[in-house]
Protein backbone atom coordinates (compact mmCIF):
# COMPACT_ATOMS: atom_id res chain seq x y z
CA UNK A 1 0.00 0.00 0.00
CA UNK A 2 1.17 3.24 -0.74
CA UNK A 3 -0.26 6.54 0.13
CA UNK A 4 1.91 9.37 -1.91
CA UNK A 5 1.03 10.46 -5.32
CA UNK A 6 2.93 8.54 -8.05
CA UNK A 7 5.97 10.90 -9.69
CA UNK A 8 3.67 11.71 -12.97
CA UNK A 9 0.16 12.60 -10.56
CA UNK A 10 2.90 14.98 -8.07
CA UNK A 11 4.08 16.35 -11.62
CA UNK A 12 0.60 17.13 -13.21
CA UNK A 13 -0.76 18.04 -9.40
CA UNK A 14 2.04 20.66 -9.35
CA UNK A 15 1.12 21.90 -12.93
CA UNK A 16 -2.58 22.10 -11.92
CA UNK A 17 -1.68 24.37 -8.99
CA UNK A 18 0.57 26.56 -11.11
CA UNK A 19 -2.02 26.93 -13.64
CA UNK A 20 -4.98 27.63 -11.28
CA UNK A 21 -2.78 29.99 -9.17
CA UNK A 22 -1.86 31.87 -12.49
CA UNK A 23 -5.26 31.70 -13.91
CA UNK A 24 -8.04 30.85 -11.80
CA UNK A 25 -7.17 32.61 -8.06
CA UNK A 26 -6.92 35.94 -9.50
CA UNK A 27 -10.35 35.84 -11.94
CA UNK A 28 -12.79 33.22 -9.81
CA UNK A 29 -14.73 36.12 -7.45
CA UNK A 30 -14.85 37.92 -10.84
CA UNK A 31 -16.14 35.20 -12.59
CA UNK A 32 -18.72 34.40 -9.48
CA UNK A 33 -19.90 38.49 -10.28
CA UNK A 34 -20.21 38.03 -13.75
CA UNK A 35 -17.94 40.24 -14.78
CA UNK A 36 -15.03 37.75 -15.73
CA UNK A 37 -16.68 35.23 -18.43
CA UNK A 38 -15.65 31.29 -17.37
CA UNK A 39 -14.70 30.71 -20.99
CA UNK A 40 -11.48 32.67 -20.88
CA UNK A 41 -10.28 29.92 -18.38
CA UNK A 42 -11.69 27.42 -20.62
CA UNK A 43 -9.56 28.23 -23.11
CA UNK A 44 -6.47 28.55 -21.20
CA UNK A 45 -6.89 25.22 -19.76
CA UNK A 46 -6.87 23.82 -23.31
CA UNK A 47 -3.69 25.65 -24.14
CA UNK A 48 -2.07 24.10 -20.77
CA UNK A 49 -3.71 20.64 -21.69
CA UNK A 50 -5.74 20.15 -18.80
CA UNK A 51 -8.92 19.29 -20.86
CA UNK A 52 -9.85 15.78 -22.31
CA UNK A 53 -7.13 14.09 -19.20
CA UNK A 54 -8.96 10.37 -19.42
CA UNK A 55 -9.43 10.40 -23.07
CA UNK A 56 -7.53 7.88 -25.56
CA UNK A 57 -4.76 10.13 -27.49
CA UNK A 58 -6.48 8.96 -30.36
CA UNK A 59 -9.33 11.51 -29.78
CA UNK A 60 -6.92 14.28 -28.21
CA UNK A 61 -6.92 13.06 -24.85
CA UNK A 62 -3.74 12.17 -22.63
CA UNK A 63 -4.66 8.83 -21.56
CA UNK A 64 -4.47 9.57 -18.27
CA UNK A 65 -6.66 8.55 -15.26
CA UNK A 66 -9.17 9.37 -13.10
CA UNK A 67 -7.33 10.10 -10.40
CA UNK A 68 -5.31 12.77 -12.56
CA UNK A 69 -8.87 14.24 -12.96
CA UNK A 70 -9.95 14.28 -9.05
CA UNK A 71 -6.44 15.95 -8.55
CA UNK A 72 -7.54 19.04 -10.97
CA UNK A 73 -10.50 18.82 -10.00
CA UNK A 74 -9.49 19.31 -6.32
CA UNK A 75 -6.86 21.61 -7.35
CA UNK A 76 -9.25 24.15 -9.52
CA UNK A 77 -12.04 24.12 -6.49
CA UNK A 78 -9.08 25.05 -3.93
CA UNK A 79 -8.50 27.84 -6.37
CA UNK A 80 -12.27 28.69 -7.02
CA UNK A 81 -14.04 27.59 -4.72
CA UNK A 82 -17.46 28.96 -5.56
CA UNK A 83 -17.18 25.71 -7.95
CA UNK A 84 -17.61 27.33 -11.17
CA UNK A 85 -14.54 25.73 -12.78
CA UNK A 86 -14.12 22.69 -11.27
CA UNK A 87 -17.82 21.62 -12.22
CA UNK A 88 -17.42 22.86 -15.32
CA UNK A 89 -14.19 20.36 -15.83
CA UNK A 90 -15.72 17.72 -14.30
CA UNK A 91 -18.66 18.10 -16.17
CA UNK A 92 -16.63 18.28 -19.35
CA UNK A 93 -14.52 15.20 -18.34
CA UNK A 94 -17.25 12.53 -17.01
CA UNK A 95 -20.00 12.98 -19.68
CA UNK A 96 -17.29 13.26 -23.00
CA UNK A 97 -16.05 9.80 -21.90
CA UNK A 98 -19.01 8.44 -21.67
CA UNK A 99 -19.15 9.04 -25.51
CA UNK A 100 -15.60 7.61 -25.80
CA UNK A 101 -17.19 4.67 -24.10
CA UNK A 102 -20.14 4.10 -25.84
CA UNK A 103 -20.30 6.44 -29.04
CA UNK A 104 -19.78 5.55 -32.92
CA UNK A 105 -16.53 5.94 -34.02
CA UNK A 106 -17.54 8.74 -36.18
CA UNK A 107 -19.23 10.42 -33.25
CA UNK A 108 -16.06 10.49 -30.77
CA UNK A 109 -13.58 11.53 -33.54
CA UNK A 110 -16.11 14.64 -34.15
CA UNK A 111 -17.10 15.51 -30.47
CA UNK A 112 -14.09 14.09 -28.10
CA UNK A 113 -11.21 16.88 -30.07
CA UNK A 114 -13.61 19.53 -29.66
CA UNK A 115 -13.81 19.23 -25.94
CA UNK A 116 -10.47 19.21 -25.42
CA UNK A 117 -9.57 22.10 -27.55
CA UNK A 118 -11.27 24.42 -25.33
CA UNK A 119 -14.75 24.99 -27.82
CA UNK A 120 -17.11 22.03 -27.10
CA UNK A 121 -18.97 20.99 -23.85
CA UNK A 122 -20.50 18.26 -23.40
CA UNK A 123 -22.34 18.05 -19.89
CA UNK A 124 -25.57 15.79 -18.66
CA UNK A 125 -29.49 16.34 -19.21
CA UNK A 126 -31.14 13.39 -17.23
CA UNK A 127 -33.10 15.50 -14.46
CA UNK A 128 -37.23 16.11 -15.63
CA UNK A 129 -39.78 17.87 -13.84
CA UNK A 130 -41.38 15.00 -12.19
CA UNK A 131 -38.25 13.96 -9.70
CA UNK A 132 -34.54 13.55 -10.98
CA UNK A 133 -34.56 11.42 -8.58
CA UNK A 134 -36.50 8.65 -9.91
CA UNK A 135 -34.44 8.07 -13.82
CA UNK A 136 -36.70 5.14 -14.37
CA UNK A 137 -39.40 7.32 -14.64
CA UNK A 138 -38.22 9.37 -17.39
CA UNK A 139 -40.77 11.02 -19.84
CA UNK A 140 -38.44 12.51 -22.39
CA UNK A 141 -39.49 10.63 -25.50
CA UNK A 142 -37.40 10.02 -28.48
CA UNK A 143 -39.38 9.11 -31.78
CA UNK A 144 -37.80 7.05 -34.28
CA UNK A 145 -37.62 7.83 -37.79
CA UNK A 146 -35.35 5.90 -40.80
CA UNK A 147 -31.74 7.26 -39.25
CA UNK A 148 -32.67 9.33 -36.75
CA UNK A 149 -34.45 10.29 -33.34
CA UNK A 150 -37.03 13.25 -32.49
CA UNK A 151 -36.85 13.94 -28.87
CA UNK A 152 -39.93 15.72 -27.16
CA UNK A 153 -40.21 16.97 -23.85
CA UNK A 154 -38.37 19.10 -20.81
CA UNK A 155 -34.90 18.50 -18.79
CA UNK A 156 -35.77 21.22 -16.17
CA UNK A 157 -32.27 21.38 -14.22
CA UNK A 158 -29.39 21.18 -16.49
CA UNK A 159 -26.05 23.06 -16.04
CA UNK A 160 -24.60 24.35 -19.26
CA UNK A 161 -26.81 24.95 -21.93
CA UNK A 162 -26.06 28.63 -22.41
CA UNK A 163 -22.90 28.23 -21.82
CA UNK A 164 -23.26 26.24 -25.14
CA UNK A 165 -25.27 28.51 -26.89
CA UNK A 166 -23.08 31.44 -25.83
CA UNK A 167 -19.72 30.50 -25.70
CA UNK A 168 -19.00 27.40 -27.62
CA UNK A 169 -18.48 26.39 -30.87
CA UNK A 170 -19.96 23.09 -30.24
CA UNK A 171 -21.82 21.02 -27.81
CA UNK A 172 -24.41 19.16 -26.17
CA UNK A 173 -25.98 16.76 -23.70
CA UNK A 174 -25.40 13.08 -22.81
CA UNK A 175 -29.37 12.56 -22.29
CA UNK A 176 -31.76 9.50 -21.59
CA UNK A 177 -34.90 9.31 -23.08
CA UNK A 178 -38.04 6.84 -23.87
CA UNK A 179 -38.08 4.66 -26.30
CA UNK A 180 -40.29 2.11 -24.92
CA UNK A 181 -43.45 2.23 -23.33
CA UNK A 182 -43.30 3.66 -19.77
CA UNK A 183 -44.15 0.50 -18.01
CA UNK A 184 -41.10 -0.92 -19.15
CA UNK A 185 -39.66 1.72 -16.60
CA UNK A 186 -35.40 1.35 -16.90
CA UNK A 187 -35.63 -0.88 -19.68
CA UNK A 188 -37.09 1.12 -21.68
CA UNK A 189 -34.80 3.98 -21.61
CA UNK A 190 -32.16 5.46 -24.88
CA UNK A 191 -29.11 7.15 -23.83
CA UNK A 192 -28.43 9.56 -26.48
CA UNK A 193 -25.64 12.24 -27.23
CA UNK A 194 -28.03 15.53 -28.26
CA UNK A 195 -26.40 17.95 -29.87
CA UNK A 196 -27.94 21.30 -29.25
CA UNK A 197 -24.81 23.49 -31.43
CA UNK A 198 -22.65 22.41 -34.05
CA UNK A 199 -20.20 24.56 -36.49
CA UNK A 200 -20.85 27.54 -34.30
CA UNK A 201 -24.26 27.25 -35.48
CA UNK A 202 -27.72 26.70 -32.88
CA UNK A 203 -29.41 23.69 -33.73
CA UNK A 204 -33.20 23.56 -34.11
CA UNK A 205 -35.99 21.88 -32.30
CA UNK A 206 -35.57 23.10 -28.55
CA UNK A 207 -35.45 26.09 -26.38
CA UNK A 208 -34.10 27.00 -23.41
CA UNK A 209 -34.06 29.36 -20.22
CA UNK A 210 -32.00 30.19 -17.86
CA UNK A 211 -32.53 30.69 -14.31
CA UNK A 212 -30.82 33.12 -11.15
CA UNK A 213 -28.49 30.67 -9.58
CA UNK A 214 -27.88 31.15 -5.80
CA UNK A 215 -24.40 30.54 -6.09
CA UNK A 216 -21.86 28.75 -8.63
CA UNK A 217 -22.51 31.72 -10.64
CA UNK A 218 -20.27 31.60 -13.35
CA UNK A 219 -21.36 28.60 -14.67
CA UNK A 220 -25.53 29.31 -15.35
CA UNK A 221 -28.50 26.17 -14.35
CA UNK A 222 -31.23 26.18 -17.13
CA UNK A 223 -34.27 24.15 -18.05
CA UNK A 224 -34.85 22.50 -21.62
CA UNK A 225 -37.63 22.02 -23.86
CA UNK A 226 -37.18 19.64 -26.51
CA UNK A 227 -39.78 20.09 -29.39
CA UNK A 228 -38.44 18.23 -32.42
CA UNK A 229 -34.82 18.28 -31.77
CA UNK A 230 -33.18 15.85 -34.04
CA UNK A 231 -30.74 13.66 -33.02
CA UNK A 232 -29.07 11.20 -35.50
CA UNK A 233 -29.08 7.40 -35.16
CA UNK A 234 -25.06 7.44 -34.60
CA UNK A 235 -25.75 9.03 -31.79
CA UNK A 236 -27.38 6.60 -29.54
CA UNK A 237 -25.13 5.76 -27.06
CA UNK A 238 -24.85 1.62 -26.55
CA UNK A 239 -27.68 0.24 -27.37
CA UNK A 240 -31.44 1.16 -27.82
CA UNK A 241 -33.12 0.44 -24.16
CA UNK A 242 -29.96 0.05 -22.26
CA UNK A 243 -29.67 3.37 -21.53
CA UNK A 244 -29.68 3.53 -17.80
CA UNK A 245 -26.72 1.26 -17.13
CA UNK A 246 -24.42 3.65 -19.28
CA UNK A 247 -26.26 6.87 -17.24
CA UNK A 248 -25.94 5.36 -14.38
CA UNK A 249 -22.23 4.91 -15.25
CA UNK A 250 -21.48 8.36 -15.77
CA UNK A 251 -22.98 9.75 -12.44
CA UNK A 252 -20.92 6.96 -11.32
CA UNK A 253 -17.57 9.05 -12.67
CA UNK A 254 -19.01 12.56 -11.88
CA UNK A 255 -19.54 11.54 -8.40
CA UNK A 256 -15.83 10.99 -7.41
CA UNK A 257 -14.84 13.97 -9.50
CA UNK A 258 -17.41 15.91 -7.56
CA UNK A 259 -16.02 14.19 -3.92
CA UNK A 260 -12.44 15.85 -5.42
CA UNK A 261 -14.56 19.00 -5.83
CA UNK A 262 -15.44 19.71 -2.23
CA UNK A 263 -12.60 18.32 -0.83
CA UNK A 264 -10.95 21.42 -2.48
CA UNK A 265 -13.72 23.58 -1.11
CA UNK A 266 -12.87 22.51 2.37
CA UNK A 267 -9.31 22.29 2.18
CA UNK A 268 -9.75 26.23 0.89
CA UNK A 269 -12.02 26.40 3.62
CA UNK A 270 -10.00 25.45 6.33
CA UNK A 271 -7.33 26.92 5.34
CA UNK A 272 -9.26 30.48 5.04
CA UNK A 273 -10.04 29.82 8.90
CA UNK A 274 -7.06 28.34 10.73
CA UNK A 275 -5.78 32.23 9.59
CA UNK A 276 -8.43 34.02 10.31
CA UNK A 277 -9.42 32.31 13.95
CA UNK A 278 -5.39 32.80 14.29
CA UNK A 279 -5.22 36.64 14.18
CA UNK A 280 -8.97 37.57 15.20
CA UNK A 281 -8.44 38.35 19.10
CA UNK A 282 -11.99 38.68 21.12
CA UNK A 283 -11.43 39.06 24.94
CA UNK A 284 -7.90 39.71 24.44
CA UNK A 285 -7.19 36.78 22.93
CA UNK A 286 -7.12 34.61 19.38
CA UNK A 287 -10.47 33.05 19.09
CA UNK A 288 -8.05 29.81 18.27
CA UNK A 289 -7.57 29.34 22.27
CA UNK A 290 -10.73 29.01 23.08
CA UNK A 291 -11.56 25.10 22.59
CA UNK A 292 -14.88 24.86 20.83
CA UNK A 293 -13.27 26.82 18.11
CA UNK A 294 -9.91 25.12 18.01
CA UNK A 295 -11.38 21.52 18.78
CA UNK A 296 -14.24 22.08 15.72
CA UNK A 297 -11.58 22.74 13.45
CA UNK A 298 -9.33 19.75 14.61
CA UNK A 299 -12.54 17.39 14.17
CA UNK A 300 -13.13 19.68 10.60
CA UNK A 301 -9.49 18.70 9.64
CA UNK A 302 -9.58 15.16 10.33
CA UNK A 303 -12.91 14.51 9.08
CA UNK A 304 -10.96 16.03 5.55
CA UNK A 305 -8.58 13.80 6.10
CA UNK A 306 -11.22 10.49 6.11
CA UNK A 307 -13.07 12.27 3.19
CA UNK A 308 -9.59 12.41 1.14
CA UNK A 309 -8.72 9.13 1.51
CA UNK A 310 -12.30 7.50 0.67
CA UNK A 311 -12.74 10.24 -2.39
CA UNK A 312 -8.93 8.93 -3.55
CA UNK A 313 -9.56 5.23 -3.06
CA UNK A 314 -12.94 5.73 -5.15
CA UNK A 315 -10.87 7.21 -7.65
CA UNK A 316 -8.70 3.93 -7.95
CA UNK A 317 -11.65 1.77 -8.13
CA UNK A 318 -12.83 3.92 -10.78
CA UNK A 319 -9.37 3.20 -12.82
CA UNK A 320 -9.27 0.31 -12.44
CA UNK A 321 -12.42 -0.49 -13.38
CA UNK A 322 -12.99 1.93 -16.32
CA UNK A 323 -9.42 2.14 -17.64
CA UNK A 324 -7.50 -0.74 -16.94
CA UNK A 325 -10.64 -3.00 -17.08
CA UNK A 326 -9.40 -4.74 -13.97
CA UNK A 327 -11.82 -8.16 -13.57
CA UNK A 328 -11.03 -7.90 -10.18
CA UNK A 329 -13.60 -4.50 -9.49
CA UNK A 330 -17.05 -4.63 -10.34
CA UNK A 331 -19.50 -2.11 -11.24
CA UNK A 332 -21.31 -2.47 -7.83
CA UNK A 333 -18.00 -1.37 -5.76
CA UNK A 334 -17.47 1.62 -8.04
CA UNK A 335 -21.16 2.77 -7.45
CA UNK A 336 -21.17 1.95 -3.96
CA UNK A 337 -17.75 3.81 -3.10
CA UNK A 338 -18.37 6.82 -5.52
CA UNK A 339 -21.85 7.20 -3.56
CA UNK A 340 -20.32 7.14 -0.15
CA UNK A 341 -17.43 9.77 -1.17
CA UNK A 342 -19.72 12.47 -2.96
CA UNK A 343 -22.31 11.64 0.33
CA UNK A 344 -19.13 12.65 2.50
CA UNK A 345 -17.43 15.14 1.57
CA UNK A 346 -19.69 17.17 -0.18
CA UNK A 347 -21.79 17.14 3.59
CA UNK A 348 -18.61 17.69 5.15
CA UNK A 349 -17.94 20.96 2.56
CA UNK A 350 -21.75 22.22 3.43
CA UNK A 351 -20.63 21.53 7.10
CA UNK A 352 -17.05 23.57 6.91
CA UNK A 353 -18.70 26.39 4.91
CA UNK A 354 -21.52 27.18 7.88
CA UNK A 355 -18.89 26.50 10.45
CA UNK A 356 -16.36 29.02 9.43
CA UNK A 357 -19.69 31.27 8.65
CA UNK A 358 -20.13 31.26 12.27
CA UNK A 359 -16.03 31.86 12.91
CA UNK A 360 -15.64 35.10 10.56
CA UNK A 361 -18.90 36.05 12.43
CA UNK A 362 -20.63 39.51 11.10
CA UNK A 363 -18.17 39.96 8.54
CA UNK A 364 -19.10 36.24 6.78
CA UNK A 365 -22.48 37.10 6.01
CA UNK A 366 -21.55 40.03 3.55
CA UNK A 367 -19.90 39.10 -0.14
CA UNK A 368 -16.40 40.37 0.52
CA UNK A 369 -15.62 37.81 3.10
CA UNK A 370 -15.96 34.85 0.26
CA UNK A 371 -16.60 32.32 3.02
CA UNK A 372 -20.64 32.50 1.48
CA UNK A 373 -19.67 31.84 -2.35
CA UNK A 374 -18.20 28.58 -0.95
CA UNK A 375 -20.72 27.42 0.97
CA UNK A 376 -23.08 28.90 -1.75
CA UNK A 377 -21.27 26.68 -4.34
CA UNK A 378 -21.01 23.39 -2.34
CA UNK A 379 -24.85 23.75 -1.62
CA UNK A 380 -25.47 22.87 -5.23
CA UNK A 381 -24.25 19.51 -4.79
CA UNK A 382 -25.66 18.88 -1.22
CA UNK A 383 -29.41 19.61 -2.57
CA UNK A 384 -29.29 17.63 -5.49
CA UNK A 385 -26.68 18.08 -8.33
CA UNK A 386 -25.48 14.42 -9.77
CA UNK A 387 -28.01 13.00 -6.88
CA UNK A 388 -29.22 13.87 -3.42
CA UNK A 389 -27.86 12.82 -0.22
CA UNK A 390 -30.48 10.58 0.00
CA UNK A 391 -30.09 8.83 -2.99
CA UNK A 392 -26.45 7.83 -2.29
CA UNK A 393 -27.89 6.76 1.20
CA UNK A 394 -29.96 4.39 -1.59
CA UNK A 395 -27.11 3.24 -3.73
CA UNK A 396 -25.04 2.71 -0.66
CA UNK A 397 -27.74 0.48 1.32
CA UNK A 398 -28.67 -1.11 -1.86
CA UNK A 399 -25.38 -2.73 -2.46
CA UNK A 400 -24.71 -3.77 0.70
CA UNK A 401 -27.70 -4.61 2.54
CA UNK A 402 -29.88 -5.74 -0.58
CA UNK A 403 -32.42 -4.33 -2.87
CA UNK A 404 -35.25 -6.89 -2.01
CA UNK A 405 -35.24 -5.15 1.56
CA UNK A 406 -34.19 -1.59 0.83
C1 LIG B 1 -26.89 23.66 -9.35
C2 LIG B 1 -27.50 22.41 -9.91
C3 LIG B 1 -27.09 21.96 -11.14
C4 LIG B 1 -27.67 20.82 -11.70
N1 LIG B 1 -27.26 20.41 -12.93
C5 LIG B 1 -27.86 19.33 -13.51
C6 LIG B 1 -27.46 18.89 -14.81
O1 LIG B 1 -26.53 19.43 -15.42
N2 LIG B 1 -28.14 17.88 -15.37
C7 LIG B 1 -29.15 17.23 -14.74
O2 LIG B 1 -29.71 16.30 -15.30
N3 LIG B 1 -29.54 17.61 -13.49
C8 LIG B 1 -28.92 18.65 -12.87
N4 LIG B 1 -29.30 19.05 -11.62
C9 LIG B 1 -30.45 18.41 -11.00
C10 LIG B 1 -30.10 17.37 -9.95
O3 LIG B 1 -29.50 16.24 -10.54
C11 LIG B 1 -31.41 17.03 -9.22
O4 LIG B 1 -31.75 18.17 -8.46
C12 LIG B 1 -31.30 15.80 -8.35
O5 LIG B 1 -31.09 14.64 -9.09
C13 LIG B 1 -32.58 15.62 -7.51
O6 LIG B 1 -33.73 15.70 -8.30
P1 LIG B 1 -34.90 16.71 -7.88
O7 LIG B 1 -34.30 18.03 -7.62
O8 LIG B 1 -35.95 16.62 -8.91
O9 LIG B 1 -35.42 16.16 -6.48
P2 LIG B 1 -36.44 14.95 -6.24
O10 LIG B 1 -36.04 13.76 -7.01
O11 LIG B 1 -37.82 15.47 -6.45
O12 LIG B 1 -36.22 14.67 -4.70
C14 LIG B 1 -36.74 15.54 -3.69
C15 LIG B 1 -36.27 15.07 -2.33
O13 LIG B 1 -36.77 13.75 -2.07
C16 LIG B 1 -35.70 12.90 -1.70
N5 LIG B 1 -35.96 11.54 -2.20
C17 LIG B 1 -36.34 11.19 -3.45
N6 LIG B 1 -36.46 9.86 -3.54
C18 LIG B 1 -36.14 9.35 -2.33
C19 LIG B 1 -36.06 8.04 -1.78
N7 LIG B 1 -36.32 6.96 -2.51
N8 LIG B 1 -35.68 7.90 -0.48
C20 LIG B 1 -35.40 8.99 0.28
N9 LIG B 1 -35.46 10.25 -0.18
C21 LIG B 1 -35.81 10.43 -1.47
C22 LIG B 1 -34.47 13.50 -2.35
O14 LIG B 1 -33.29 13.10 -1.67
C23 LIG B 1 -34.75 14.98 -2.22
O15 LIG B 1 -34.34 15.40 -0.94
C24 LIG B 1 -28.69 20.14 -11.01
C25 LIG B 1 -29.09 20.59 -9.75
C26 LIG B 1 -28.50 21.70 -9.20
C27 LIG B 1 -28.95 22.16 -7.84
Amino acid sequence: MDFNLSQEEELFRRSVVEFAERYVKPNWVLVDDGKYPLINIVKRMSESGLLGVPFNSRYGGQDGSFTMSAIATEELAYADPSLATPVFYLLNTAWPFIVQRYGREEVKEEALPRVVKGVGFIGIASTEPQGGSDVASTRLEARRSDDSWSLYGEKNIVTGVSLIINDMDYGGFVTIARTAPPETRHRGLTTLLALVKKDGVVLNGFDYGSYEDIGRRGLATNYIRFNGLTVKESYTLGEVNAGFKILMEGFDIARVLIAAASIGVTRWLLDQSRDWIKSRVVFNKPIASYQSISFKYAELATRLEQARLLTYKAAWLTDRYFILNDSSVDILTVATFNAMAKMTAVELAVETALEAMRWFGGASYFKESNIARALLGALSYYVGAEGTGNIMRLIVARNLIGREVT
